[in-house]
């Protein structure tokens, strides 16, 4: 039976059986080491020449060379003191091997993988993910981000939300950014768009009853490119029904302060609860509305949350029209409901808006809602659109609140931003599994990529050629 690696200190003296990767190989004369690697660690095996029926072994050790795949069986010794590696757990001992099986050649890296890899080029790390994952960076923060995502999972469960998915291929919604569209076969000419968050489902989803709902969910923004970004990412999606921002906020301030004390017990949050800041105030004071509060920014184990509050509701556009500046969907401050409903002082009206801010980056952001439709029409007539354009965007929600929608309110953690920060990684995509570039490639898929006429004729569409060319 199959042992892992970071069991073997427990078992000096006994018989093992080992599988995984060649991680290092050294010869030192006679004596070969290799640096076996599996999911739980790396441990040393040792293989000494040896005559008659067990020479083999030594042999076939020669062979061996970097990312090769065995299973080998030996005896867990404890390494001399002189010999002991305190840096990592399976540093006090080693594994006299007396039998080898090669399972699999590799081919040479086209990287080392026994580094954290910073050093390598981006595009090759992407290009060759099933490798790059490999290393111990890598690996430790895609197991991390799943730890955090289980805890997550746990702690909302506890406190009786559920997880629900919604659909992926949906109806564009308003969130401000450009949708990724779907051709629909079955209906040329009509598109599904992508959800840039399940904003409407979730809210749906209050006047359905839920009251608690959650969704690690996946959101898909066709932005122009700017470093951090990635055309799909992952955010914790919540939403309660008969709360105020309070409730919501105070939720989300023990979930994170939980992930951070069970699973980041070395780092230290600056303040609790978070400090709240006013977003005139950040504005007058940081210049920004995502203010880096750190009191020493040398410091990687510090953690610096603010919750930003009080936002205007509307802004300018180009054009002189007035928008949204976070979510059409949110309430105003209460005392402000008079103001929309009157559609008066306009600039002026202050939105139940919080956004979660860590040293520097903003981390989540969500808002009490309007759930009475008069409130949330006043919005979207602020805003100028047509009473054609709200039937057709909004029909449906405005409908729905008319069936007793509840109070509600929600918000939305991104998860790879938070993750990214606690694993001290410098962006994003060291925290995603198969991340795209900053200019929305997938290197190792060839994404996207063109189709075939057949496809494309089933869907009615036709390609400009000269247009969209990009290479
Ligand atoms: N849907 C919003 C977003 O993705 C968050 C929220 O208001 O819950 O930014």
């Amino acid at each position: 039976m199959r042992n892992i690696i970071s069991e073997l200190p427990d078992k000096i003296g006994e018989e093992v059986e080992l599988k995984g990767w060649v991680h290092i190989r050294r010869d030192h004369g006679k004596l070969i080491f290799i640096d076996l690697r599996d999911r739980s660690g790396i441990v040393q095996l040792v293989f000494v020449p040896q005559k008659g029926e067990n020479g083999g072994v030594h042999a076939k050790a020669e062979e061996l060379r970097s990312e090769w795949v065995i299973s080998v069986k030996g005896t867990v010794s404890e390494r001399p003191a002189s010999m002991v590696n305190s840096d990592i757990p399976t540093g006090g001992i080693e594994v006299q091997v007396s039998e080898i099986e090669i399972l699999n050649e590799s081919e040479t890296p086209p990287f080392p993988i026994d580094a954290d890899g910073k050093d390598i080029n981006e595009e090759s790390r992407m290009q060759y993910r099933y490798l790059d994952l490999r290393r111990e960076r890598m690996a430790n923060n895609i197991r991390k981000r799943y730890a955090v995502t289980k805890y997550i999972r746990d702690f909302l469960g506890a406190r009786d939300f559920i997880e629900i998915e919604t659909p992926i291929l949906t109806k564009s919604t308003p969130e401000g950014a450009r949708d990724y569209l779907v051709p629909s076969r079955l209906y040329n000419g009509k598109f599904y768009a992508l959800p840039q968050a399940p904003q409407q489902y979730k809210q749906l989803l209050m006047v359905a009853g839920i009251e608690r709902y959650f969704q690690i969910a996946r959101c898909f923004r066709d932005e122009d490119t700017r470093g951090d970004r990635q055309p799909e990412f992952t955010q914790l999606d919540l939403e309660m029904s008969f709360v105020d921002r309070e409730d919501v906020m105070s939720l989300t301030e023990e979930l994170i302060i939980d992930i951070v004390g069970k699973l980041y017990p070395e780092k230290r949050i600056q303040e609790r609860p978070f400090p709240r800041i006013a977003y005139k105030e950040a504005m007058e004071k940081y210049g920004t509305d995502r203010p880096d509060i750190r009191e020493n920014k040398e410091d990687s184990n510090l953690l610096a949350f603010c919750w930003v509050v009080d936002f205007p509701f509307f802004e300018k556009t180009d054009e002189g029209k007035w928008t949204f500046t976070h979510n059409p969907f949110s309430s105003p401050r209460k005392d402000f409901m008079d103001d929309l409903m009157q559609k008066r002082n306009i600039e002026n009206i202050i939105t139940d808006q919080y956004d979660i801010v860590l040293n520097g980056y903003e981390v989540g952001g969500g808002s009490i809602r309007n759930h009475k439709p008069e409130a949330l029409k006043k919005v979207l007539e602020i805003m100028d659109y047509s009473e054609e354009k709200i039937q057709e965007n909004f029909g449906h929600i405005l409908e729905a609140f008319k069936f007793g929608a509840p109070p509600h309110g929600g918000i939305a953690p991104g998860l790879d931003r938070l993750v990214m920060i606690l694993q001290n990684e410098p962006n994003i995509r060291e925290v995603i599994g198969f991340p795209k570039t900053g200019d929305g490639r997938d290197l190792m898929m060839n994404a996207p990529a063109e189709v075939g006429p057949k496809q494309l004729n089933e869907l009615g569409i036709e390609i400009k050629k000269e247009k969209n060319k990009k290479f």
